[in-house]
């Protein structure tokens, strides 16, 4: 059995509304699937406003418009996450500076955040690794001490709730992606989540390269003009119906995902126990979207053993992300790799783990069956 890192799933769906979206006349952006997309998300989760746009970098980069980052401005944000989330920033001119996470969550270390402030710092983009939120609460209380804007990069977790309050609707910004190793897939897609309500009308004219074309369609103009730096940042309805057809299903998806959470717990407790394996470890405070699963080993050469194991039973485990303030181009920001020591040496130590919704369909024992082995045959136990 192959058992690949990830696998789109689909829910049977999307083919009626595809075609409908294909055949409606109408299939650039903001049209009937995205605007039914738009009320589900607020909805189901209550965000304030939410722009569909064409990935989650769209979103981060036009987020990080709307927060009116510039040269010379400073953005705190994790060593530990994807480019998308530097870029959107150093796209327009900010200075990244990368801060610690926490051993326990992989998310930003809260308590090192406020040493990282300075007089030019204008945001924070705490991410939520793996789905896991991070500590979202102490991040808006440092900002809104320090007067900082803060969007949350929640690429990883739709569906996430936190101290019972759903991911992203806590930040002045956050973002969603609908990337195909996403839990919900649009091929490519996102969304900007804005909960300022004065940002509202700029929002819409950055997304629609500019002008004010909203108000035109608002009734409120008959022609448009150009009013505002902006881009395209706009999602097709065509790609808009394939995401309702999936966020249609949510609970259906967010169950099978479970039992492959479900499974890794079951396989990894007792390594956890003995102290040579580090998971996940969701609290009282967090609602899970069961969107992937990590593990920490205890050297690089076992994570390595592991994973070339592993492939022998052709069950593909990958490493996690390689620090950004140690990669080729954090190092041109001045950064060496023993500044964040911490992440560092996560960096080498993390493995993702297979997790994709279809597993949930007779791969659970296969996968079990052979990582038991694995790891049995590295730790003797
Ligand atoms: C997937 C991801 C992104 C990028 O999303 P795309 O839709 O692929 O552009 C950004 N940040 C994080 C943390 C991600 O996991």
């Amino acid at each position: 059995m192959k058992v690949p890192f990830n696998k789109v799933y689909q829910t049977g769906a999307e083919d009626a509304y595809v075609l409908e979206a294909i055949h409606s006349g109408l299939q650039c952006g903001n049209h009937q699937f995205c605007e039914r997309v738009i009320d589900l998300m607020k909805q189901r989760y209550g965000f304030q406003q939410v722009y569909l746009v064409p990935s989650g970098t769209a979103a981060l980069e036009m987020g990080a418009v709307l927060a009116g980052i510039e040269p010379g401005d400073e953005v705190i944000l994790p060593s530990y996450t994807f480019s998308s989330t530097v870029n959107s920033v150093v796209l327009f001119g900010a200075k990244p500076v990368f801060c610690e996470v926490d051993p326990k969550t992989l998310n930003i270390d809260v308590t090192k955040i406020e040493a990282l402030i300075t007089p030019k710092t204008k945001m924070i983009v705490p991410i939520d690794y793996a789905g896991l939120s991070c500590d979202i609460d102490a991040v808006m209380d440092i900002a809104n001490r320090h007067h900082l804007i803060v969007m949350q990069d929640c690429a990883q977790s739709y569906g996430t709730r936190y101290k019972g309050r759903p991911a992203g609707t806590v930040p002045h910004l956050a973002t969603f992606s609908f990337h195909e190793t996403k839990n919900f897939s649009a091929g490519e897609g996102g969304a900007l989540i804005c909960n300022v309500p004065e940002w509202e009308l700029r929002a819409h004219f950055l997304q629609e390269k500019g002008t004010d074309r909203r108000l035109v369609l608002n009734g409120m103009k008959n022609k448009y003009s150009w009013v505002d730096k902006g881009s395209s940042y706009l999602l097709s309805d065509v790609l808009a119906a394939m995401l309702l057809a999936q966020l249609e299903h949510e609970d259906e998806i967010r169950g099978k995902r479970g039992q492959i959470t479900a499974m890794y717990d079951r396989l990894f407790e007792p390594y956890f126990e003995k102290g040579v394996i580090d998971i996940m470890r969701p609290t009282k405070d967090d609602e899970l979207n069961n969107h992937a699963y990590w593990a920490v080993f205890d050297t690089t050469e076992n994570r390595q053993r592991f994973m070339d194991e592993c492939r022998k039973s052709e069950i593909y485990v990958y490493i996690g992300y390689m620090p950004l303030h140690s990669a080729p181009y954090g190092l041109k920001f001045g950064y060496k790799p023993e500044d964040l020591p911490i992440t560092e040496s996560i960096g080498w130590r993390v493995a993702r783990l297979p997790y994709y919704t279809a597993m949930a369909d007779g791969c659970l024992d296969y996968v079990y069956e052979n990582m038991s082995k694995v790891l049995k045959s590295i730790y003797g136990f």
